[in-house]
């Protein structure tokens, strides 16, 4: 196979690549990390501005209501509602994933009396499990860590909430969230996906999984921009049950009405806690949008296409780098990861060469294939790059171990 003729056939045929001019990158950069922070819509700073000038600079506080600031966490949440095959009052934007996860861990427990333990999986991403600790050290959990293969054998009855990352944000490795659920449902326990890695990239059915919550990140796949606001899911059936614990005013039924007694809002609104960040709903409401018309199942369909592409490439090259995602594209989200015990310089010697993706402490190369703009010459590139790499061993530049504070 010749990679370079082959990656020109498929960008030629790519029903998505007018969406890549959608998009700001910067010249000479193959950026293989929109996982982990997306690209910048092209969109974005305009309405930024608007923002800024005339519903700030101009509308002052009347933007509230005249900008419809006050329903943005609401609106952007029906927007990301489709993305994950829920329905539109059951998703809010807002705060972080890891607060999110505080606010429906505490509800979780809350609604199985007598049970405390959370049980997850060890290697999940860190803030899942600081945020089970958190509420252990408040007396309220217990947490219960157990490998994959043994989760449904350890669904006992003293498990309250069953708490995994959809897609493993080191490895790739998706979860059967169906099955899952049903055999959390069956133990009596519930379940909180965690969609930070799945959301915009793969394609999920909430609803269809009978998913009790789910939180999930928004500068991602969804391209709302570093920091922007997470997002909360619960299921209709619960709603008339839930009760968070960071009752703050904004998830009050009348914020307005300045009572001293907290009732809160009906609904998914409840799960507000502070004053919104409107100028990141704002970022992030552009990312949906976007992510959202191209459409998550052609999404799915080229980031299986781009990573299977960059095997085939790796191996034109003759490349033979042990990879920890699952080989079937279907058993994975949309990265690859490799595992070399110099994987740290590997990837400051691709970033020198203008191809950024990431490291995993200890060992772990992620390479992440954002559908919505990359393009198959740049997966084709870049494996090109990883195969000079190697060859020349040019990673052994002591300049490339200096590990810098984030990586
Ligand atoms: C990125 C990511 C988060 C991020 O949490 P923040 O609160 O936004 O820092 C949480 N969970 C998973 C699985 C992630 O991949």
């Amino acid at each position: 196979m010749n990679p370079q003729a082959r990656a020109a056939e498929f960008d030629a045929a790519d029903a998505l690549a007018p969406f890549r001019a959608r998009f700001s990158l910067p010249e000479g950069v193959i950026y293989l990390d929109g996982n982990s922070l997306g690209a910048l819509p092209r969109a974005t700073p305009e309405v930024l501005r608007r923002v800024l000038e005339q519903e700030w600079g101009e509308g002052l506080i009347r933007s509230w209501n005249d900008a419809g600031w006050f329903e943005m966490a609401g609106r952007v949440g029906a927007k990301i509602a489709p993305l994950i095959g829920a329905a539109p009052g059951e998703v809010i934007a807002c705060d972080s994933t890891s607060v999110n996860l505080f606010k429906l861990i505490a509800a979780a427990l809350r609604m199985r009396p007598g049970r405390k333990v959370i049980l997850s999986e060890p290697g999940n991403f860190p803030t899942d499990l600081y945020m089970i600790a958190g509420l252990e050290a408040q007396g309220l959990a217990t947490r219960r860590l157990v490998e994959r293969e043994a989760l449904v054998d350890a669904l006992g009855d003293d498990i309250a909430l069953l708490l995994l990352t959809h897609v493993h944000y080191k490895t790739g490795a998706m979860h059967d969230m169906a099955a899952l659920t049903r055999a959390a449902h069956a133990a009596g326990a519930l379940v909180l996906w965690d969609l930070s890695h799945s959301t915009g990239a793969v394609p999920v059915d909430l609803t269809a999984a009978e998913a009790d919550f789910a939180v999930g990140c928004g500068y991602k796949y969804l391209c709302g921009g570093p920091g922007a606001p997470a997002f909360a899911f619960v299921a209709h059936r619960h709603h008339a049950d839930l009760v968070q614990p960071l009752t703050g005013w904004f998830g009050h039924a009348a914020p307005f009405a300045f009572s001293d007694d907290y009732v809160p809002a009906p609904g998914i609104a409840q799960l507000q806690c502070g004053t919104p960040p409107v100028l990141g709903l704002a970022a992030l409401e552009v990312g949906v949008d976007l992510i959202a018309e191209i459409g998550v199942a052609r999404l799915y369909e080229k980031s299986q296409a781009l990573s299977q592409f960059f095997l085939a490439c790796l191996a034109a090259h003759g490349v033979a780098l042990e990879c920890v995602s699952p080989p079937d594209s279907s058993a994975r989200g949309s990265q690859l990861s490799f595992r070399h015990p110099e994987a740290y310089a590997i990837c400051q010697a691709l970033i020198a060469r203008g191809v950024i993706g990431d490291f995993r402490d200890p060992d772990v190369l992620r390479l992440g294939f954002a559908p919505a703009y990359l393009r198959f010459a740049e997966v084709a590139a870049a494996a090109r790059h990883l195969a000079e790499v190697l060859a020349s061993g040019e990673w052994q530049n002591a300049a490339f171990g200096q590990r810098a504070a984030v990586t």
